[in-house]
């Protein structure tokens, strides 16, 4: 499932090629997504890109009139295409641009989502999320004082959107184990320090998971196509079984509900 990385990734992929360009027109061959791709989009005819921004896991497409907020589901990703190519069966959105490049949204299990907005900072998708977990605020403090109380384990809290968003099954589990904390720890019980260790673990996680195109596990392609590369540098996750990288103890693999969590029992405590 395409994580911040993910996004961010595409993000950064589409922006030079639409910013201060129109949108000519969108062709929605399937508009039955996750919710039903809104009117205003299906309908939008000529009208200029302002900025790309991203939310969280949205992407925003913020147009003279209005803004696209797209979501990637478990399987979309979006690509540029510099000419017209024939849609394949999962291109479920096209953006035709005025530079002659295409935007294209491909989807094989459609759980993904194109809604319009004139507010989308405030709408009921953005409005109750809680921090980006590359900016500056969050921070050992922060993470302390919002975690103190918390008798939940550490890593639901990092994959609770209302607290911090973003961060998923396998960034939660990649900065636990940079972070040398266990997984199953009640969040109330991390002091000071490993708080601070704790959110600059996640940041180099992120920033280096962006620098690599994010991680494909499935269905996730980069802007042209092209896989993520974070894959290869996973330390802990989908290595259950596998010698830790760090001290050789076999990584162990836990399930939480439905979750699959990795970890290794002697760099983390
Ligand atoms: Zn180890």
């Amino acid at each position: 499932m395409p994580e911040l990385p993910e996004v961010e990734t595409s993000r950064r992929g589409i922006e030079p090629w639409v910013t201060g360009q129109s949108v000519l027109r969108t062709e929605v061959r399937n508009a039955r997504l996750r919710w039903s791709v809104d009117e205003e989009i299906i309908a939008l005819r000529d009208r200029m890109v302002l900025s790309v921004q991203r939310r969280a896991k949205y992407l925003l497409l913020e147009l003279d009139s209005g803004w696209i907020i797209i979501h990637l589901g478990m399987s979309g990703s979006l690509r540029v295409l510099a000419q017209p190519q024939p849609p394949e069966k999962h291109d479920h959105v096209d953006l035709v641009m005025s530079n002659g490049c295409i935007i294209r949204y491909t989807d094989p299990r459609r759980f993904g989502s194109w809604l319009w907005s004139e507010n989308p900072y405030t709408s009921r998708v953005l409005a109750h999320l809680g921090l980006e977990p590359l900016s500056e605020e969050f921070d050992g403090h922060w993470l302390y004082e919002n975690l103190r109380k918390k008798k939940t384990k550490i890593k639901p809290c990092l994959m609770d959107n209302k607290l911090v968003v973003g961060i998923g099954n396998i960034y939660a589990s990649e900065s636990l184990f940079v972070a040398g904390i266990l997984p199953d720890r009640t969040a109330g019980s991390l002091n000071q320090e490993e708080a601070a260790r704790l959110t600059k673990s996640i940041k180099v996680v992120l920033l280096r998971s962006i620098k690599q195109g994010g991680t494909t596990l499935r269905d996730f392609l980069q802007y042209d196509g092209k896989q993520g590369n974070f894959l290869r540098e996973l330390q802990v996750y989908g290595r259950g079984g596998e010698p830790c990288l760090v001290c050789s103890t076999p990584i162990q693999l836990a399930k939480y509900g439905q979750r699959s969590t990795f970890f290794c029992s002697k760099c983390q405590s």
